[in-house]
């Protein structure tokens, strides 16, 4: 449908490709119901396979959701109490969240400006006897330096479990995003890259051993029905959802490249508009978000302004994890961080969305800057 210049601009429009698929999903869903399988039947163990041989890792382990992926991937990875985990503050909450459920500590090690992710160049000086795990996250899309992250983890022996849940299909170097650390974290959180229709999640990884014990913790800790060895969840990826992901799947690469295409519109359009830093653009960036930095204070008031013109914006994340009111200022500040979350306003990015909704975002902008 196109666009007139009165209808409001959403962040995020899911429309065009359902009405694309729609019947596809109509038949995974005849086929769901037909089977009479709604728990751990042939459609998760078929996207299972399917979503390891897309990402390039021998074993795909669906669970309920991205944050329920990294809470059961720490714990197969062995970390518990006494820990500590070293990770970003500038990440949606499930991200320390899991490290805090586990039982272990969350360290913040502040953000690169530009990449807005964790600064590889401080993470070693982090690192403490305790220190048994990294969590780097891929924010926006944007794949984490894991060259200088795998680096420090080998030399003193951590784990590495990657936050893909905003990065399905980035690669660094050549390597899926969730198949360089030891495990990897996805979301299909209906917002993300490769959304579902409700809550599931996947842990990607290379180690059989890992692989089993996330099984096993999914399961209520038990590999054989009625045998637990251990307290687990109650943690699947259901039979309607992995159906409908498997019809997504094999479109992801193509809508983010269409992704990509829209950063680069935006960043072709906000050539030279004072106020604004856009974000860099890098390979195998697969830009969930699209998300610039407005300099000089002005953010909220230009989001309002935007707002009030009806242009959907968002800000991801106005408060860094290690500030929120759950830890009590108990962890020592990270300035890069709360410089951004002050800065960073993310723009409507899907994959079909128009050019001229693009610039009708730019100019709205341009004429927020000017007036705030
Ligand atoms: C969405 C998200 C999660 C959590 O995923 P859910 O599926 O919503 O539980 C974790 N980390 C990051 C960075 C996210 O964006």
């Amino acid at each position: 449908m196109p666009e007139t210049s009165d209808q409001r601009i959403p962040i995020l429009d899911l429309q065009p490709e359902i009405s694309e698929l729609w019947e596809e999903f109509e038949q995974a869903f005849q086929r769901v119901m037909r089977s009479g399988q709604f728990i751990i039947g042939p459609e998760v163990r078929a996207f299972e396979s399917e979503a390891a041989a897309y990402l390039g890792v021998e074993h795909a382990v669906g669970v309920n959701s991205g944050t329920d992926a990294l809470v059961i991937a720490l714990r197969a990875a062995g970390i518990g109490p006494g820990d500590e985990v070293i990770t970003t503050p500038f990440s949606f909450f499930a991200t320390a969240e899991s490290i805090s459920n586990v039982g272990a500590t969350p360290v913040f090690v502040d953000v690169d400006e530009g990449s807005f992710n964790l600064d590889t160049d401080l993470l070693e000086a982090a690192v403490t006897e305790r220190t048994k795990a990294v969590l780097p996250v891929h924010l926006y899309g944007r794949p984490v330096a894991m060259d200088a992250v795998m680096a420090v983890a080998r030399r003193h022996g951590l784990k590495v479990i990657e936050d893909c849940a905003q990065s399905f299909g980035a690669r660094h170097e050549g390597k899926h995003t969730g198949t360089i650390g030891d495990a990897g974290a996805f979301s299909f959180f209906p917002t993300k890259n490769l959304g579902a229709f409700g809550d599931g999640g996947l842990i990607a990884t290379d180690d059989a051993d890992l692989a089993a014990m996330a099984r096993k913790l999914r399961a209520h800790g038990s590999a054989k029905r009625y045998h637990n060895e251990m307290l687990g969840y109650n943690s699947r990826l259901d039979e309607l959802q992995a159906a409908f992901l498997r019809v997504k799947l094999p479109r992801v690469d193509e809508w983010n490249s269409r992704r990509r295409e829209v950063a680069a519109r935006y960043d072709e359009l906000l050539a030279g508009v004072d106020g604004v830093i856009t974000p860099e653009i890098v390979d195998g960036h697969v830009f969930h978000q699209y998300t610039v930095r407005i300099t000089g204070g002005r953010r909220d008031a230009v989001r309002e302004a935007l707002e009030a013109a009806g242009i959907a914006t968002m800000v991801y994340y106005p408060i860094p994890q290690d500030r929120l009111p759950v830890y009590d200022g108990r962890f020592p500040r990270c300035a890069v961080s709360e410089g951004l979350a002050g800065e960073v306003l993310s723009l409507p990015i899907w994959p079909g969305i128009e050019g001229a909704v693009q610039r009708r975002v730019v100019s709205g902008l341009v004429e927020a800057l000017r007036r705030v």
